[in-house]
Order: structure tokens, then sequence, then C-alpha cells
């Protein structure tokens, strides 16, 4: 079985000498545990957070073993009471063809209800991150303006069409291609989409919100937050979900300049982590599902073929190669 192992924490952007593929012995699973072959693995944004040396709410990456992330598989021997050769589980042993699995981490899941990769994007942490981070973080309600950055991507795919389905006024997306722009408006019913590599994105902003915006969902940070914050309507509420723009960073990067604003229209600004919000699963998963069945939430992912593919496909997702959710596939 081959896994991906951290050799080198990287500075700035990722490097390929910083990560080997390395053999690793398959054994019989022990009492309590399962054996599963992979069959998509999760390679994520906070990740990159995980390759630091630094304390921060998931311990670091190890260097030499094998990194870890969401997973999807195929139960292939079985030792822990209840899971059956066969069984489709979610577990978080990822950038590896083959897991042994504590069985008390492994959540089956059902490939006749949505194909196996979709329980780690629309219907999983992304999905639901995309659900708890609107609803819940933001308080949205009927009527409010919503502005979603990384919008072409896993999580604010969703935002963006979530809004919309619960009665927004407007969702306006930003991404970073005319292509994913294009996909916003004439796939995912968006308003209103900038690409914001075209201009600035306050001006770009202000022009797509002409009367403003209620809720920001921030996946980037930078000036995109500072955008937003200058778009913002009294007693507007953003979600700081991600802050992609900075990852890679190796200074620390500027703050929002007119963060005085939030005085004057009282604006909340609250951080999330999607753990937080386990209890909106089975809610989540309810309306997602009915969404999905009737065909008003769309989605899309890119895949990635290959357990040696999966640096390309992590660096490609900090560098925008993806549209949705960025899977590694290991089932051709
Ligand atoms: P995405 O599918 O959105 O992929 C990342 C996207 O970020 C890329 O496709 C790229 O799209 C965009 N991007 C990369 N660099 C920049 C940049 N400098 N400026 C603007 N956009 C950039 O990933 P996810 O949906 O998985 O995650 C989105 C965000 O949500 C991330 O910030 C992530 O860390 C965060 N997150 C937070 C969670 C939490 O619990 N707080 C849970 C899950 C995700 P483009 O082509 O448009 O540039």
């Amino acid at each position: 079985s081959r896994e991906w192992h951290l050799v080198a924490r990287p500075h700035g952007w990722p490097e390929p000498t910083d990560f080997a593929l390395r053999e690793a012995p398959v054994a019989a699973p022990g009492e309590g545990r399962v054996l599963v072959r992979n069959l998509h693995f999760s390679v994520d944004p906070y990740m990159r957070g995980r390759m630091n040396d630094v304390k921060s709410y998931t311990p670091p990456f190890k260097l030499d073993h094998p990194m870890e992330g969401g997973a999807v598989g195929e139960i292939i021997a079985s030792n822990a009471e209840g899971f059956a050769v066969g069984d489709h589980v979610l577990h978080g042993l990822g950038w590896r063809e083959y897991a042994d699995v504590p069985a008390k981490h492994a959540v089956k899941v059902d490939a006749s209800l949505a194909p196996l990769s979709a329980y780690l994007g629309v219907l999983g942490m992304t999905g639901l991150t995309a659900y708890a981070g609107l609803f819940d973080v933001a308080s949205f309600k009927e009527g409010d303006a919503v502005f979603v950055s990384g919008a072409a991507g896993a999580v604010g795919s969703q935002v963006g069409q979530m809004a919309k389905l619960k009665g927004a006024s407007r969702v306006i997306g930003s991404a970073g291609s005319d292509e994913k722009v294009k996909l916003l408006t004439e796939e995912y019913g968006f308003d209103a989409a900038f690409n914001y590599k075209n201009g600035p994105v306050r001006d770009q902003l202000a022009e797509a919100a002409p009367d403003g915006i209620d809720v920001y969902f921030d996946n980037v940070g930078g000036e995109h937050l500072e955008a937003a914050i200058s778009s913002m309507n009294v007693h507007g509420r953003a979600t700081i979900c991600g802050m992609i723009a900075q990852y890679n960073a190796t200074e620390p990067t500027p703050g929002p300049r007119n963060l005085a604003l939030v005085i004057g229209k009282r604006l909340r600004l609250q951080g999330m982590l999607v753990g937080d919000h386990a209890d909106l699963q089975p809610q989540f998963v309810q309306e997602v599902a009915g969404w999905l069945a009737s065909g008003e939430l769309k989605y899309n992912e890119t895949k990635v073929q290959g357990i040696e593919k999966a640096y390309d496909a992590f660096v490609g997702l900090l560098r925008g190669e993806n549209t949705g959710k960025m899977i590694v596939s290991l089932d051709a």
C-alpha cells in the first residue's frame, strides 16, 4: 500500500520535495478495527496549516508519518461488530491506499443514495461548513443580500445556492477565472459574479451590490474582507470561514484598513469551525439531500485520478485549478 508522508515543512508554497509517496505494509485489522480500501480522499485548504509546526485547532502533521484527511472507501476486512466486508465508510485516514481504521471513527455511508465522493463534499464536511456558516454563524434571514468569496469552490458554491434557495434578495460571488464566473451566474443562479483578478475587489463588489450586502461569507480574507466591510450594511454579519489568500504567506499580511467601519455599522465578524456544528448534521443531510434530489442544488467536483497525483491535486487546489470539491480518486 502506498501512502503520502510529509517529509519537510513547506516555507511558503509547498514544493514536491516536501512530500514523499512511500510503501507501507497492510495487516489484518486488530480488535475493533476495519481495513478499508480508500476509493476517494479529500485534499483541503486547512491541510496547508497542518503542515506548519504551530499550535492550532488541529495538531500539525508529523514528519515522516502518513498525512490524514477525509476519505471514503470499502471495507475489505472487518474485526468490528456492525461493520461488514463490502460496507462503505467515511473516515479520517486519507492520503493512502489502504487504511486501518478504528471502527468508532468510521461512519457508514450509502452508495445508493449519492456517489461516494459526495460524502466528502456536498453531503460532507464542506457542505456542512456552508450550511452551518450561512444559517447558524451568519444568522442568514430571508431578504438578505449575500456575498461569498471563493464562490466556485466546494464551500462557496453551496453557500451561494443555499442563500438563494432560502430567499436571499441578491447573491453575489467572486472567483478567479471568467469560466468560473460564468458558472456562478449561468448554472448556480447567482445574481451577479466577478473575477477578482480583473480589477479591485472593492470596485467590482460595489458595482455588483449597489444596495450593499447584509452577509459576507469569507473564504479568502485580505482584499476581499476589506471590500466586504466597505459594502456591508448596518447590522451586517460576516462568517470568517477561511483566508486562503494568506495560507502560503511568509510575511504577516495586512489587516482590513477599514476595520473601524465595524463600529458605526455595528457589524459582526464571527469565526467558525465546522467541527462545532455536528448538531446540525441530521438537518443538513435531510435538507441538502432533498435539494439534490429535486435538482435545485448543483455541485461540481474536480477529480484527480491516482494516488501519485495527490500532491498535484493539493497544490492545484491552492492555485484554483478546481471547480467545486477537489478529490483524489483511487477507484479506477
Ligand atoms: P475550494 O474548493 O474553495 O478551493 C480553494 C479555492 O480558493 C481555489 O479553487 C481558488 O479558487 C481559491 N483561491 C486560492 N487562492 C486564492 C486567492 N489568493 N484569492 C482568492 N481565492 C483564492 O476550497 P474549500 O471549499 O474546501 O474551502 C474554502 C475555504 O473555506 C478555505 O479558506 C478553507 O480554509 C475554508 N474552510 C473552513 C472550514 C472551517 O471550519 N472554518 C471548513 C472548510 C473549509 P479561484 O480560482 O476562485 O481563485
